[in-house]
């Protein structure tokens, strides 16, 4: 069937909401590299979940089963504690420099088994196999390798102070880039002499699983990192194990509050990384090529599926027309589809729950007024699809402009004034990241300073290093993942 335009303020029911062509991908069964069935990874073999449980995990590609993955419940979460606890005490005493050699022994394995860990990746999540191949994989491998280098050199974080790990930290991580979350955490923790028991998220625990496999390969101590899996119970019971020093927690902002609630009064250390409505701001005098490229980058990068992405166009009144036009021509250049497919720019929704949040966001925008523009692109009859998706004449007040839909769809707002952009961009609960694109230097600097975001970009957007802490302000959490401010999270100073 012909794809239909999007041109009017109400397009065709089926542009919006799917399956416009008759395309469907041939269904594979799973890679010979993801097993048929994990069990958890407790003190450092394979263990049978007690309740014998396991849940299918599906590739949000075709919906197809790739594997099946272990219930945890209480006692198994106790057990993997129990193995941390006790392993604790020789990792935490292990030399440092060797302790180094370990992470770097990970990192090495990572980058061997790159292209596995991709396809992993991207079949269990639905991502561009372009970016698990040349972002999740490879930064994630830098993150060990960025911390393999602090090992030994952790009184350089502060100077007169002994520095020291923690414990057992108890680690809940999101699906949206499940390999390169475990990374952030599990890198810095272990440098810093502490021991780990980590929850990956439901609907993407196999590249965490086959991390498991890497640990074996790296000959690391038994106990020194535990993978458990399964939902909510699951992690609400790694997060309140009595043996957790330390929560480190990426995910929602109503997950994150409960934690922070349950574990008041706890002593337990916590950092929350959670969600965000980023303003990317666009002025009259910015380089506006590279600034529509920005802008098609900090929205559709992942699906969207980022904490960060720029999912609020601010773009100076003069402007709007001119970069709204610029945007529609190169919406229709992008890919979406197959996530397989190395030539696609927008892969699948992770799973139907999010798909079906995407879609009722994007039919409150609708409802409210805004202007919906999507390209005339066909969507795969089988998995989860969402069009790339702007919204023009977007107010303050819509759920489009406040809520995180977290999927690939832009909402356009205007300011005339650096004053009104600084103003409207802050004015939304998350504070995690922001960009600024100008030719002004001045403005740059003056602007970072009054935007609430722990990341600012400026004519750049969605960069990342190892070295450079990532976190936010208001209800986007607390604490920092990355650089030196990172790994002074996983320690404590005597
Ligand atoms: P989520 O909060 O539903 O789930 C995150 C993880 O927490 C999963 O592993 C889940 O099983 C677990 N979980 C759910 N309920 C729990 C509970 N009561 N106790 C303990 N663990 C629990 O979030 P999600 O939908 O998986 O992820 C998307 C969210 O994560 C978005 O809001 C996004 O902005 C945020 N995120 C933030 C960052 C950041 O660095 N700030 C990075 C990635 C994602």
């Amino acid at each position: 069937m012909p794809a239909k335009k999007a041109t009017s303020r109400q397009p065709a029911r089926e542009l919006l909401f799917g399956n416009l062509w008759e395309y469907d991908p041939a269904p594979e069964s799973a890679p010979a590299f993801i097993d048929a069935k994990y069990n958890l990874f407790i003190n450092g073999k394979w263990t049978t979940p007690k309740s014998r449980k396991h849940f299918d995990s599906i590739s949000p590609r075709n919906e197809e089963k790739l594997s099946e993955i272990a219930h945890a419940g209480l006692s198994d979460v106790d057990a993997a504690y129990q193995a941390a606890s006790k392993a604790f005490t020789s990792w935490s005493k292990l030399p440092p420099a060797d302790r180094g050699k370990y992470l770097f022994r990970i990192a090495r394995l990572l980058q061997d088994r790159a292209r596995e860990f991709a396809v992993a990746e991207t079949l269990d999540g639905g991502k561009p196999i372009k970016e698990s191949r040349d972002f999740d994989v490879p930064m994630a491998a830098a993150h060990f390798f960025y911390h393999a280098g602090w090992a030994d050199k952790l009184p350089y974080l502060a100077p007169g102070r002994r520095v020291e790990p923690l414990g057992v930290v108890g680690q809940v991580i999101p699906w949206n880039f499940p390999l390169l979350m475990l990374a952030w955490k599990i890198a810095p923790a272990l440098a810093a002499g502490n021991t780990v028991v980590l929850k990956p998220a439901e609907t993407t625990s196999i590249t965490a699983l086959k991390f498991a496999s890497i640990l074996q390969e790296a000959d690391l101590p038994p106990g020194v990192v535990n993978i458990v899996t399964g939902a909510r119970e699951t992690g609400a019971a790694v997060v309140t194990h009595p043996l957790a020093a330390k929560i480190a927690f990426t995910g929602s902002t109503a997950v994150g509050k409960w934690i922070q609630h349950t574990l008041a009064g706890s002593g337990k250390k916590l950092t929350l990384e959670l969600g965000g409505k980023a303003a990317n701001i666009i002025f009259d005098d910015a380089p506006l090529d590279q600034a529509v490229e920005g802008i098609i980058n900090g929205i559709f990068f992942n699906q969207g599926h980022v904490c960060c992405a720029g999912s609020r166009l601010l773009v100076q009144e003069s402007i709007a027309e001119t970069v709204l036009a610029k945007l529609k021509v190169r919406l229709k250049s992008l890919r979406t589809g197959d996530p397989m497919d190395k030539n696609t720019d927008v892969g699948a929704i992770n799973s139907k729950p999010q798909l079906d949040k995407i879609r009722a966001l994007v039919q409150s925008g609708i409802d409210d007024g805004a202007e919906i523009h999507q390209a005339p692109w066909s969507l795969p009859n089988k998995g989860f699809y969402f069009a790339p998706t702007l919204f023009s004449g977007v107010t303050m007040s819509q759920r489009i402009a406040q809520e995180e839909i977290f999927g690939p769809v832009l909402s356009i707002l205007t300011f005339r004034t650096p004053e009104e952009a600084v103003e409207k961009a802050n004015n939304t609960p998350y504070g995690l990241s922001a960009g600024i694109w100008t030719d002004k230097g001045s403005r740059i600097l003056k602007m970072a300073t009054e935007l609430k975001a722990g990341v600012v970009w400026a004519n750049t957007y969605n960069k990342f290093d190892p070295t450079s802490p990532f976190g936010g302000f208001k209800e986007s959490g607390f604490g920092r993942e990355g650089g030196k401010q990172g790994l002074l999270d996983y320690t404590t100073l005597a």
